[in-house]
Parts: C-alpha cells; structure tokens; sequence
C-alpha cells in the first residue's frame, strides 16, 4: 500500500530567544531529521519522554508550523511549505487531539458552536444540517443530545476529551494527530478514550498518529512504534516487536518503566537517572550517552545512526547493529 503520510528528514529548529535577542545563529534543534510512514488506517506510536520534540513533529505534520527542512507527503501531495490560504483544505483531512480539552475549546463557546465552527470554517451544510450533524457526532462519541447548549465547564475531562474528539472527526479527515490524548485522564477514563477511538479507527478507516510519554498507553493501540529521543527517532519497529525485542537501550528503559502487575517482579527496575539533555546543546556523539548504562567509547564521539535490524525494525546505536 501507499502510505497516507510519508515524512522525509524532517527538521524544526527553532532560533533560540534569549532575553530580547533573538540569537539567530542559537538553535533549538526540537525535530532533527526524523523520517516516518503512516499507511490508510494504521497507527503509529509515538514516544519519547517530555521535551523529545514528539509535541512539535506532530505539530508539523498537521502543519501547524511550517518546518525547516525536510518533506511531508500527505496522500500523495507535498505539504511541506503550503502556504496559509492553501491549508485550509488540508485541515479537513489532517486533524488534532489535544491533551487538555480544556485548553482546545474555546470555553465561552457551547459545545453545539464548538462542533458547529469545523462546518462553517469550510462554508458546509446549511445551519439545519449542521445542527443535524453536530447531534450525530455527539453521538458517534457516546455524547447525548442535549450536551450541544452546554459549556465544556461542565463535562468531566473523559467527557471533554470525546468532545474534542468530536470535533477533531467532523470534517471526516484521513489522519488524526493525537497529541497525549488520555495523559491527563484517569486511568479508569483512559481506557475508555482509547477504545473509542479505536472504534472510531475501525468504522471511518482513521488513520492516527498517537503521542505518549510512555509505552503503555501505546501498547493498547498502535500497529507500528517510534521512539523519539532528543529530535531523533532511535528505534523504530512493529509494536510486538517493540516489547518483545527492542534493542535500543532508551527502548528497554522505557519498556522497563512499564509497570506491571506482578508481585513477583523484581523491583530492580533500571530507572533512567537524569534530565534529557537540552536540544539546543545536545551531547556529543551519541546523544543518549550520558544516561546511557551500556555507554562506552566510542558513544561519546560517533553519533550512530537509524540501521535496519530486520525487516521493519530500525535502531540507531553502535551496540545493536547487525554484522556488515
Ligand atoms: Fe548507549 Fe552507545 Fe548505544 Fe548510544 S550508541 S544508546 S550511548 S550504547
Ligand atoms: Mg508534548
């Protein structure tokens, strides 16, 4: 199959502020060259601790921001450097999920006007078929009928969560980016966002690009993962391979920090000490190797790069690659 969305070395590097200068040649190096695919009703996962830049890609690809270098094929089209007017049409078929709801709706607004504005903003539907419409996505999302005169003030966050989803589906688009979609629900609630949106996957043939800080969220929903660290993706795989038999050391920490219900377990679990280093002064050669427990040598002066392990898995360390 072709793939929906196919992303070539993509960069974003922000001109650092510091102050009141803007020190052009400073740069925060937040996307540094990832390439991924997306195929029409796939979902990749996409993790990395906070501040890997996993945010700010997802930003790109909905164009959102314009990147710096690089390219995006969405259904056969570059997007790359659309320009403002020539997005809006590429905004019913590439749309967001935020992490907070809250902050994604506008509160003043009810939420019939919040699922109204899609519509209007593509001038679709008289304003009977956009109400029609409008009680048809509340309950497409397990919503009744009446919430349309309400504020999102008074929804729980689960509740606000299936409203932006709602919205984020209006438009009938190609591809979600669910930016931590559940990261701040309950996780009782979590569970119940995930399966909506997986049966909202199944029934309109969704695509998603699903962002998480962690690898267990991830689990429950992707085909396929990539592991961001500092800008760079290090390992990439099918999401079974990914648990079973990751490579990558930034991969099995995370793994390891998945908590499991087993009393037995021993709790010798190898936490990852320290901060992700800044991008905008990443460490030299390997960037992982100051927290790295299988650093040695050769990690602090060659950066490795993305090399094909199997077929469909792809690590980027000097430890894990297969003999040339
Ligand atoms: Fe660790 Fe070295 Fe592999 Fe980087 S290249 S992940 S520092 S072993
Ligand atoms: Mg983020």
């Amino acid at each position: 199959t072709t793939p929906l969305l196919e992303v070539r070395g993509l960069e974003m590097h922000f001109p650092v502020k510091e102050g009141l200068l803007l020190r052009s040649r400073i740069f925060n190096r937040a996307v540094d060259g990832v390439s991924l695919q997306i195929k029409p009703g796939e979902t990749l996962g996409l993790v990395g601790e906070s501040g890997c830049g996993k945010s700010t890609l997802g930003r790109c690809i909905a164009r959102l921001y314009q990147p710096t270098a690089g390219s995006i094929v969405f259904n056969g089209r570059d997007i790359t450097r659309l320009k403002p007017r020539e997005l809006r049409p590429l905004r019913q078929d590439i749309q967001m999920v935020f992490q907070d709801p809250m902050e994604s709706l506008n509160a003043r607004h009810t939420v019939g006007d919040i699922l109204e504005e899609p519509f209007i903003v593509q001038r679709l539907h008289s304003p009977a078929e956009r109400r029609q419409r409008v009680a048809e996505l509340l309950n497409i999302v397990g919503l009744p009928a009446r919430s349309a005169s309400r504020y999102p003030f008074e929804f729980s966050g689960g509740q606000r969560q299936r409203i932006g989803i709602a919205r984020a589906i209006a438009l009938n688009p190609k591809l979600i980016i669910c930016d931590e979609p559940v990261s701040a629900l309950d996780v009782s609630i979590q569970s119940q966002i995930l399966n909506l949106l997986i049966e909202l996957q199944q029934e309109f043939g969704l695509s998603y690009l699903f962002i998480a800080h962690d690898l267990a969220v991830v689990k429950h929903v992707s085909d396929r993962v990539a592991v961001m660290y500092l800008g760079k993706i290090i390992e990439t795989a099918d999401s079974d391979t990914i648990y079973r038999a990751a490579r990558h050391p930034y991969t099995k920490s995370l793994i390891e920090a998945i908590p499991v219900p087993d009393p037995h377990r021993k709790i010798s679990r190898q936490v990852l000490s320290g901060d992700v280093p800044s991008p905008i002064n990443p460490p030299h050669g390997c960037a992982f190797h100051p927290r790295c427990p299988e650093a040695q040598d050769q990690c602090r002066q060659k950066a490795p790069t993305l090399q094909a392990l199997s077929e469909g898995h792809w690590g980027s360390c000097h430890l894990i690659y297969p003999p040339v």
